[in-house]
């Protein structure tokens, strides 16, 4: 193996958002913490790599069968936000919105639209067939895959009889939601428009 703290830097320089600059910040500043902090990060790593899965009813990323807001009782089962990517719930979460998700997975493109095998569309029908939904919010991304992918889905889900809501913007359009604060993201949520009658 090359010189350690070049590994770091190369291995840290692969994480979205990190350029090499970063990287070199990021191997200096691990280089100086303590054994006990550096040694509890690299462990957090292997743990996630070992332990964490997707939920067998939402996608979200848990270590159980169930992530813990599948197996909130008190949680609204009948709603459910679609969101991109697990990372989005968080976001949500801190809106207070009490319902539940189900995670896409990723976008689809409007050139190569027809990949729709890789969104877990089918997972989502699957889910609206087998309980009571009384309505889906589409909570993609406001930019131009998030809203292809909205319209599919809305096509898709239009022979259902459910309330489908895409949320409003508040969010500036063409931004990834990684970026929303969590009011405009409440507001998104509050003001969030019925696509079907
Ligand atoms: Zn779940």
């Amino acid at each position: 193996m090359s010189n350690p703290l070049e590994n770091l830097i190369e291995n840290l320089s692969k994480l979205p958002g990190i350029g090499r600059r970063t990287a070199q910040r990021l191997a200096f500043f691990i280089m100086n913490m303590s054994d006990k902090d550096a040694l509890s990060l690299a462990h957090s790593i292997i743990n996630l790599k070992k332990k964490a899965k997707y939920c067998s009813t939402c996608f979200n990323i848990t270590d159980q069968e169930k992530c813990n807001i599948c197996s909130d009782p008190e949680r609204d089962s009948s709603i459910i936000c679609v969101v991109e990517e697990p990372s989005n719930i968080v976001l949500f979460e801190k809106t207070g919105y009490r319902g539940v998700y189900h995670v896409l997975g990723k976008t689809l493109c409007p050139v190569n639209g027809l990949d729709s095998e890789k969104i877990r569309l089918k997972e989502l029908e699957e889910r609206i067939k087998s309980s009571k939904v009384n309505e889906i919010i589409i909570a993609t991304s406001p930019n131009t895959k998030g809203e292809f992918t909205a319209q599919w889905i809305i096509d898709i889900l239009k022979k259902y009889n459910l309330k489908i809501s895409r949320i409003a913007y508040g969010v500036p359009i063409g931004i990834d939601l990684e970026f929303a604060d969590e009011i405009t993201l409440l507001k998104a949520l509050e003001g969030r428009k019925i696509i079907n009658v």
